[in-house]
């Protein structure tokens, strides 16, 4: 796919996105879940288990699981998420790889099988990281648009007597 192609169809996911409000990732996830049919559970993955990726998303039979790396900012930590919801929103599968052992060491509590499926989603493409970044922020965006900062000075003040804003 083209550069401009690709922006197209991340575009359109998001336009197809009901973004919630106020807008949270926290609520975002939850609408997607409601939307998706399928719990959609947020857990903290220990620090360098996924490599440099940061987050994780595995899909399994019956649930989204999104794992984002312990020790990050608040704001790393949407950004992660959103960034593995536009994997998710992208469809994107992915190959296997052989670092099974690391990961097991540091998720000992995770079946074999979990851990090929996460291995899977790692091994993305150039492309689709590039795709799942841009969700991610026209994502941001679409939510910084909701929400616009309240006008100041009288402005402002004919706005909350409008009702227009509290
Ligand atoms: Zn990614």
């Amino acid at each position: 796919m083209t550069t401009r192609q690709v922006r197209r169809r991340c575009r359109a996911l998001v336009n197809g996105l009901r973004l919630p409000r106020p807008f949270t990732v926290e609520a975002l996830v939850a609408e997607l879940a409601e939307r998706r049919g399928r719990p959609i559970e947020l857990r903290v993955l220990p620090a360098g288990a996924a490599g440099s990726a940061c987050g994780l998303w595995i899909g399994t039979a019956t649930r989204d699981e999104i794992f984002v790396e312990e020790n990050t900012s608040s704001f790393h930590r949407e950004h992660i998420v959103l960034h593995e919801i536009g994997h998710m929103l992208c469809e994107h599968e992915a190959g296997h790889s052989d670092e099974h052992g690391t990961i097991r060491q540091l998720l000992p509590d995770l079946s074999p099988a979990l851990i090929s499926r996460i291995l899977g989603r790692t091994n993305y493409t150039s492309e689709q990281e590039q795709e799942a970044e841009l969700v991610a922020s026209l994502i941001r965006t679409a939510a910084a648009a909701l929400a616009p900062p309240p006008s100041a000075g009288v402005r402002g003040e004919l706005e909350i007597a409008l009702g227009i804003r509290e």
